[in-house]
């Protein structure tokens, strides 16, 4: 396979960072590379062709013991809040390969995630689980279908090298596709191990790469904590609108581009309650669906902080604007978080007691235990039996008052309709069936994974196929948990 048959086109623009941010890492070379999974679609946006990948020159590159033309790979510097506590980390078992020039000039970061040791290795192995990596697969696409910025996933190959974990599992090193990799945690580690200047060059690197429409704002630095703040906002609001639990947001795992990153113990509430928490680890319950908003403010404040020298030269003034763009990112949540709630219930426009007719139902779910996703297509298609929810006297009495709201607007039934069902998901990843479909492509069966993606991928088809695929997991007594020993 030449390069040009490949459709590769690299280019290394993350080495122009002075060079505290990256150590240049080669991936280590694994024992018999076989790509398990690949992602034709995805593939062909990059502007790589599928055919050259379909042979052993495919597991050599996506295995990482081949470098595709172009590419310098490296591992990334960076730092990081994890549950509240700050340590220097770093690509510990992952590197950027390069980043792909598309044929419509954008620019993604091409990565391999268990890839080997690195110079940020600390006590670990460099490797990934099997499992885990099929895992993000599946989260990161069902995401993109979902309509929600994410990372995402070209390929997943099995090393033939076994990973210790819990137990021991099949090794496998993922292609992750990212608008940057850039992190708060990437400031947070040139406000503490750089100097002044290198903090400027990789906000200006974050800049070019991701807002170049701030080129010329007259507090350049503040602009940017600014449109960060935004985008955070709108993608928190999001994960909120489809009950996504992260799992594990610290501040390493935040993206600069606004994109979802990281996928490791996350999963999809399924009974609405503020409360749910997957991940093993998280005991407290810091990181539950209710508490994302809040946490994804704190994070922010932890990037206002490292950004401080660079907005103003007087400490106390850059504190007082920090501050001042932080104070923003409530409003800027619930303004995003309102609007959609809003489409989800068929509302094009606002009106003042929105907010209490969200909540109110919100309350509703979470006192009835009712499944977050089933109720609201419940109400876009009218068919309420099913939950013994509908039949209590508070829910009638809501959905009167959701019925006199509807008919305010001038919009027709069927618009509303519309709206609803484009932003209500028939399907979501559940967890029993992600579990389902790992369980049988660790075994070396793929199709129910594969079948699992597609019924993911338009989740807003509500197509006949997607029904059984709706249903929650049956009751069990052994609540569903995630474990973070990916
Ligand atoms: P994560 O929990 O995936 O966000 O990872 C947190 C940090 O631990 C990052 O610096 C990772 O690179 C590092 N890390 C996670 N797993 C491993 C591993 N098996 N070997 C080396 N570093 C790891
Ligand atoms: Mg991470």
């Amino acid at each position: 396979m030449t390069d040009n048959q490949a459709g590769w086109k690299m280019d290394n623009s993350y080495l122009q960072l002075p060079n505290i941010f990256y150590r240049q890492q080669k991936p280590t070379k694994v024992k018999a590379p076989e790509v398990v999974i690949f992602n034709e679609s995805l593939a062909e946006e990059l502007g790589l062709n599928c055919e050259p990948f379909q042979n052993d020159k495919g597991a050599a590159i996506f295995g990482g013991n081949e470098i595709p033309n172009g590419g310098v790979p490296l591992a990334q510097a960076y730092a990081g809040h994890q549950f509240g506590h700050f340590t220097m980390l770093g690509d510990g078992r992952a590197v950027l390969l390069g980043e792909q020039i598309t044929p419509d000039g954008k620019r993604y970061d091409i990565q391999l995630k268990g890839s080997g040791r690195t110079p940020y290795s600390r006590g670990g192995d460099g490797r990934a689980g099997l499992g885990p990596m099929l895992r993000e697969f599946i989260i990161s696409e069902a995401m993109t279908g979902l309509g929600i910025p994410t990372t995402r996933s070209l390929a997943v190959t099995s090393t033939g090298e076994e990973v210790i974990r819990e137990t021991i599992q099949a090794g496998a090193v993922l292609t992750r596709v990212a608008a940057s990799h850039l992190r708060v945690g990437t400031f947070q580690f040139a406000a503490n191990w750089g100097k002044k200047e290198d903090l400027k060059e990789l906000a200006d690197y974050a800049i070019k790469r991701h807002y170049p429409e701030l080129d010329g704002e007259e507090n350049l630095y503040l602009s940017f904590l600014k449109k960060v703040i935004t985008k955070q906002a709108a993608l928190i609001a999001k994960w909120q609108h489809v009950g996504f639990i992260h799992g594990v947001m610290n501040t390493d795992n935040m993206s600069i581009s606004g994109e979802t990153i990281d996928y490791g113990p996350c999963a999809f509430m399924d009974n609405y309650d503020p409360a749910t928490v997957f991940s093993s680890i998280d005991q407290e319950g810091r990181y539950a669906y209710g508490n994302q908003p809040y946490i994804a403010g704190w994070n922010l404040s932890r990037l206002a902080e490292a950004l401080l020298p660079l907005l103003h030269e007087n400490e106390e003034e850059a504190v007082k604007l920090a501050e001042e763009a932080l104070s923003a990112y409530p409003d800027t949540f619930e303004m995003e978080f309102l609007t959609g709630m809003r489409q989800k219930l068929g509302l094009f426009h606002e009106e003042k007691e929105d907010k209490t007719l969200i909540s109110e139902l919100l309350n509703l779910m979470n006192n009835n235990k009712t499944d977050y996703t089933n109720t609201f297509k419940a109400l876009t298609f009218g068919k309420l039996e099913g939950s013994e929810l509908f039949k209590t006297e508070a829910f009638i009495q809501w959905h009167e008052k959701w019925q006199q709201r509807l008919g305010r607007q001038e919009e027709s039934e069927e618009d509303a309709q519309e709206l609803m069902q484009n932003n209500n998901p028939a399907v979501i990843p559940r967890n029993h069936r992600v579990e389902e479909a790992l369980e049988a492509a660790t075994k070396g069966d793929m199709s129910v994974m594969l079948n699992l993606l597609e019924i993911l991928a338009n989740p807003y088809e509500h197509s006949a196929e997607q029904a059984e695929f709706c249903q929650p997991a049956p009751p069990s007594s052994n609540p569903y948990r995630t474990f973070c020993g990916t």
